[in-house]
């Protein structure tokens, strides 16, 4: 399978198969990936049942897969930064490199990124994908090829983390402990908060947050009773939460989930002069206490992906600060794809990250 370039293809919402592509070409300034793992992300998932995320709508076939890593097998012309062989870690969005956005670094927001699995742009589930040389981070021996995968996840937690601003001897609440929320956590402790809770609605989930990025972990139980208005719930949630649980108002909320009561209570969990930084996507219209937000000069600050983390990303694993092994908690071979999707969609307990490995 692997001289070939099998890519896996969502043809429309609901159906998913393999294709014979052509082989890629690396013109000026690209490379070519043999693309050996990658990671699962929930928004694969969401195109594959939904076949859009928000304003992006797949219109025609794509392949799907954007947490990648792989071994370089060509280079394009001018390439100096790589050599064939190189393993490296694809940072899946290329932007335009000349707009206002791009030229203050904040690529991120570029108007005309190119994101791999973003429609219309193919992803990187496939034998051999393009990539522009200078998003493809040279991995060190001692980070695997699965872990260079987790490069993009570890990414969203480290400008998460960013975002929020955190500090040494922060306190950080985070709301979801998926690969997200675990991740923004680890990075929030690595940028040196000094003690990180974890609330989820799923005690397995929090059972692995306990070993992993977790000071103290909450499991979320209450439901907002008949006719109560929804930001009177998530006040009185942060009340019981800080009260049951000894738990002190937050230098820094995270929400890793996107559900509005979990960002409503995020409000009510930040300090004065704290921030709510919205990682996880959900409702795109949410309600928000306004008055708490402005009284108390709480920032709500927006996340978009990520830029300039990858180099980081990859010092913290290199260094040992920060695991990403312990979250990939299955592995199927490429030929198997369809069925680690299916893995992923039904969220079987105790899982984590489900990485795709090519032979
Ligand atoms: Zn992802
Ligand atoms: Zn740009």
């Amino acid at each position: 399978m692997s001289n070939t370039n099998t890519s896996f293809v969502l043809q429309k919402i609901d159906e998913i198969s393999f294709e014979q592509r052509d082989m890629p070409i690396a013109g000026p300034g690209e490379v070519i990936v043999n693309i050996k793992a990658t990671g699962i992300c929930g928004s694969d998932v969401h195109y594959w049942t939904h076949g859009s995320i928000g304003h992006f709508i797949c219109k025609a076939p794509m392949v799907l897969g954007h947490e990648s890593a792989g071994i370089v097998s060509s280079l394009g012309p001018g390439v100096t930064s790589l050599k064939v062989g190189d393993a490296v870690a694809l940072e899946p969005g290329v932007p335009c490199r000349n707009c206002e956005m791009c030229k203050i670094g904040k690529y991120n927001l570029c108007p005309d990124m190119k994101f791999a699995a973003t429609p219309p742009y193919d992803g990187t589930l496939c034998n051999y994908y393009k990539h522009a040389a200078d998003f493809c981070y040279k991995l060190p021996q001692s980070i695997s090829l699965e872990e260079g995968a987790m490069m993009e996840p570890l990414s969203v937690g480290i400008h998460a983390a960013r975002r929020g601003n955190v500090k040494l001897g922060d306190r950080v609440f985070v709301f979801g402990a998926g690969a997200i929320g675990l991740l923004t956590a680890a990075a929030a402790k690595a940028a040196g908060a000094s003690h990180v809770t974890i609330a989820d609605i799923s005690e397995s989930k929090l059972d692995f947050a306990k070993t992993y990025s977790a000071d103290k972990t909450i499991l979320l139980t209450k439901k907002r009773s008949e006719g109560q208005d929804s930001n009177d719930f998530a006040r009185q949630q942060a009340e019981e939460i800080m009260a049951e649980h000894g738990v002190e108002l937050a230098n820094v909320v995270f929400d890793c989930t996107g559900a509005e009561v979990c960002v409503q209570t995020s409000v009510f969990l930040a300090k004065n002069n704290g921030c709510v930084v919205l990682v996880g996507m959900g409702a795109s219209v949410q309600s928000l206490s306004v008055a708490d937000i402005s009284a108390r000069e709480i920032d709500v600050r927006g996340v978009m992906r990520y830029c300039n983390t990858y180099p980081t990303a990859i010092e913290m694993l290199a260094s040992g600060k920060i695991d990403v092994k312990a979250l990939i908690t299955h592995r199927y071979q490429f030929k198997d794809a369809l069925k680690a999707f299916q893995h992923v969609k039904e969220a079987r307990q105790g899982t984590i990250k489900v990485v795709i490995l090519n032979e």
